[in-house]
């Protein structure tokens, strides 16, 4: 079984639970503790209030924790909120994680009535258009060094990998399809085969 946690400090957390749920040999955890996040196979940090988030990993001293195992090549996926704690930049803000070589635009939509849903094609993903919920989502401004776009909608860029990390504007959580979910679960299956090759 891979375990898979979910930051579950605030915001959408039952949500990314219930969609690892239906995912065969995957087992979901809400991680809170130091002490929880031991063991884990990846790492999922939800949408929320990024502000309140970074905030919160403070007070529950999460900081170190998360981006030692990100150093040590643990598979994070950053969703909406989860996006803007990995940034290395925030449009006029100090970052939180400083793990992704992107500079967000928060509330790059405008504010809540700009939330949408659509339908788009990222090739890297599925070969078939994949339903996408923004809810007063970032964009992605800037990407440097080796940042991968995976996709980018009006000439916004709204998903994005950087080796173990991954990031999205959206919320694949809310979207009823499994995809974005297995892709991540597909790149935590990759990251354990080879680290297990590097210890051969
Ligand atoms: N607007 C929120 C923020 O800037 C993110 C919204 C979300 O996660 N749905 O933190």
């Amino acid at each position: 079984m891979l375990k898979i946690g979910v930051l579950s400090l605030q915001g959408g957390v039952a949500e990314h639970l219930e969609v690892l749920n239906q995912i065969p040999d995957v087992f979901p955890l809400s991680v809170k503790k130091k002490e929880d996040f031991v063991d884990l196979d990846g790492l999922i940090l939800p949408g929320g209030e990024s502000t309140t988030l970074g905030k919160l990993l403070t007070i529950f001293d999460l900081k170190d924790t998360i981006i030692d195992l990100a150093k040590r090549g643990l598979p994070i996926w950053g969703t909406c909120a989860g996006m803007i704690l990995l940034a290395k930049e925030i449009d006029g803000e100090d970052s939180h994680l400083n793990l992704m070589d992107i500079s967000v635009k928060r509330n790059g939509y405008g504010n809540q009535l700009a939330s949408f849903k659509t339908m788009k094609l990222i090739p890297k993903i599925s070969d078939a258009e994949i339903p996408l919920v923004f809810i007063r989502a970032p964009y992605i401004n800037q990407v440097t060094n080796d940042v991968e776009v995976l996709l980018e909608l009006d000439n916004k860029i709204v998903a994005v990998e950087q080796d173990n990390l991954l990031a999205t504007s959206f919320h694949p959580e809310l979207a009823e399809d499994l995809r974005v979910h297995e892709y991540f679960i597909n790149k935590v299956r990759k990251s354990i085969e080879d680290s297990l090759k590097m210890a051969k």
